[in-house]
């Protein structure tokens, strides 16, 4: 069984240590280590850390569960700080709630909070979305009722409610609290924001405001970043510009405001709407590119043009919709569709021929705002389209953003937008053009999936072209895309020779993943999902994924690298 290497450290843990009733878990309590490293790394003003609560130890009269013998062994997997990032039992464990997943879930919360050594309260489902396998079930760390950003613990169940597999992390210990004059520090908060966004992207503050101000607790190396493991109060501030593309979340400490991270919210979508702009030069606010508002419908489902970039557009929404029904089972319409109140329901919509304030007439690009897709002109590929319309699917599934999360919310969008593109049989995503991603498009060809290094990026973490710290998520995104290039189609790279699955299997491993990962997901825990999925497809017999395909697959992570930690 090839489980090596899959997040860095991993450790055998007897699962009848861990699992089974009537012993008290033998795993390092986390407390007086985390207290005593968060002691060394924060300093300075910060209050004190204190480690979180853990789980309620088990009571030694417990009936022991009726499978302990099977559960001989899981696999813990952990960080390079020795964070629990996954647990992977040998056999499904079976649910004692039930095959209902929400019911399932839970009674499987408490094996989990002993893993992860959390208080189970303090976990709130955040999601239940029925996937091929069987169904991901989405937990939310919370402290004092207040989500940890990041933090979550998803659970990949099968279809009689068994866990195959858990994955996610949680912050361990945090420092101090939010002020207690909330409307106050939620004013100072918004005003940093607005004042570093105009500093970093040279606006003019007045321009900019704030949409939306939330409270998280915030751990940065939940993201990959290193720093001391200790969850502080901050705000996440939702920044707009005049445009639909200039949106960004900031992240400003609750009690210093300073500024954390920021990173942009704008990502480059059956029911569908296609407006046309023609050229009509709009100031590129939400309301400006609204395609059924600011702009007549040209083509929905019962009628329209056919020419240009509006029946490209059309053709390439419904070729997504398909797509995603037919392998996934997700209805796009549903999960990212708009409903702007002009009688066609709630649509993937999506206006082309933009042309914005402030840049070249014809635009050479396309983006998707959080609501629906705005393009340039002759930009609108079946890939491309694929690329932005997954974004949409991101922004409900994994949630990923910020840091590393962002190259991985690309990556899964490079790799999708390829698979929607050759699964529709279209010309420029077949032959010489199978990997490239724009093939076709005005811009022409932008990324090489199969050969990143051809357009300056990464084919492997920590190899040639990676960027440590690098504001473009476009840059590392080249090893996902490599990754998927591999396990899809197979080559000898990096000392490794992988089969390829072939696009179907490919696909779903793929969704799994997106299912998978959590908001600030590393290219570590790709790795780790990579594993997870291919088990948990195996396990349900989708697509006829055999033991030897996910030893491919592992393959594929140890040839590019993403079993290392990025340096
Ligand atoms: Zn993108």
């Amino acid at each position: 069984m090839a489980r090596r290497g899959l997040a860095g450290d991993v450790a055998i843990i007897g699962a009848a240590v861990l699992i089974a009733a009537g012993v008290l878990v033998a795993v390092a309590t986390p407390s007086a280590k985390v207290q005593a490293f968060a002691n060394e790394l924060t300093g300075g003003d910060d209050p004190p850390a204190v480690p979180l609560p853990g789980p309620p130890p088990r009571s030694s009269t417990a009936a022991p569960t009726p499978t302990t013998a099977v559960q001989a062994q899981l696999t813990v997997q952990t960080d390079a700080t020795g964070r629990v990032v996954g647990m992977l039992p040998r056999t499904p464990l079976p649910s004692t709630g039930g095959s209902s997943p929400l019911a399932a879930a839970q009674s499987h919360l408490a094996d989990i909070a002993q893993v992860w050594q959390v208080d189970p309260d303090t976990l709130r489902v955040a999601d239940v979305r029925p996937v091929p396998f069987g169904t991901v079930v989405r937990y939310q760390q919370t402290i004092g009722g207040v989500p940890v950003f990041g933090g979550q613990i998803v659970q990949a169940l099968a279809k009689d409610g068994s866990l195959v597999s858990a994955v996610g992390k949680t912050a361990r210990a945090r420092s101090g609290g939010f002020p207690a004059d909330t409307s106050r520090t939620v004013q100072a908060a918004g005003q940093k924001a607005v004042t570093a966004t105009a500093d970093a992207k040279k606006l003019s503050a007045k321009d900019l405001s704030v949409q939306s101000t939330d409270q998280y607790w915030w751990d940065p190396t939940l993201g990959g970043t290193t720093g001391a493991a200790v969850a502080k109060p901050v705000y996440v501030v939702h920044i707009r510009g005049s445009r639909a593309d200039q949106q960004w979340s900031m992240v400003v400490g609750a009690n210093r405001t300073d500024v954390v991270q920021s990173w942009s919210e704008t990502r480059e979508a059956s029911n569908r709407d296609v407006c046309d702009a023609r050229r009509r030069l709009v100031s590129g606010s939400l309301a400006s590119v609204r395609c059924g508002t600011a702009f007549p419908l040209v083509r929905t489902e019962r009628s329209g043009s056919t020419a240009g970039d509006v029946g490209s557009v059309f053709k390439f929404f419904g070729d997504a919709q398909n797509f995603y029904a037919r392998f996934t089972g997700l209805d796009l319409t549903t999960l990212i569709g708009a409903d702007y109140g002009d009688g066609t329901g709630k649509a993937i919509r999506g206006t082309v021929r933009v042309c914005l304030v402030g840049e070249r007439c014809p635009f050479l690009n396309a983006f998707w705002d959080g609501e629906q897709m705005a393009f340039g002109e002759g930009v609108t590929t079946e890939d491309i389209t694929g690329h932005e319309l997954t974004h949409g699917v991101t922004q409900h599934t994994s949630g990923l953003q910020g840091g590393q999360a962002d190259a991985l919310n690309e990556g899964m969008s490079d790799v999708f937008g390829k698979f929607i593109g050759i699964t529709a049989g279209d010309p420029n995503d077949a032959g010489a053009n199978r990997w490239s991603i724009g093939a076709g498009s005005a811009i022409g060809v932008i990324r090489d999936m199969r050969n990143p290094q051809r357009f300056q990026q990464p084919d492997r973490v920590n190899g040639p072209f990676w960027v440590t710290d690098n504001p473009d998520p476009h840059a590392n995104d080249g090893v996902v895309n490599k990754a998927a290039f591999l396990i899809t189609d197979g080559a000898t790279f990096n000392g490794r020779t992988v089969r390829g699955l072939g696009v179907t299997k490919a696909v779903q491993v793929w969704f799994g993943v997106e299912n998978l990962l959590t908001p600030r997901s590393t290219f570590q825990d790709l790795g780790n999902a990579l594993a997870v999925s291919c088990q948990a497809n195996l396990t349900a017999g989708v697509a006829g994924i055999t033991q030897d395909d996910c030893a491919q697959v592992a393959d594929a992570v140890a040839a590019t690298q993403l079993d290392q930690a990025p340096q």
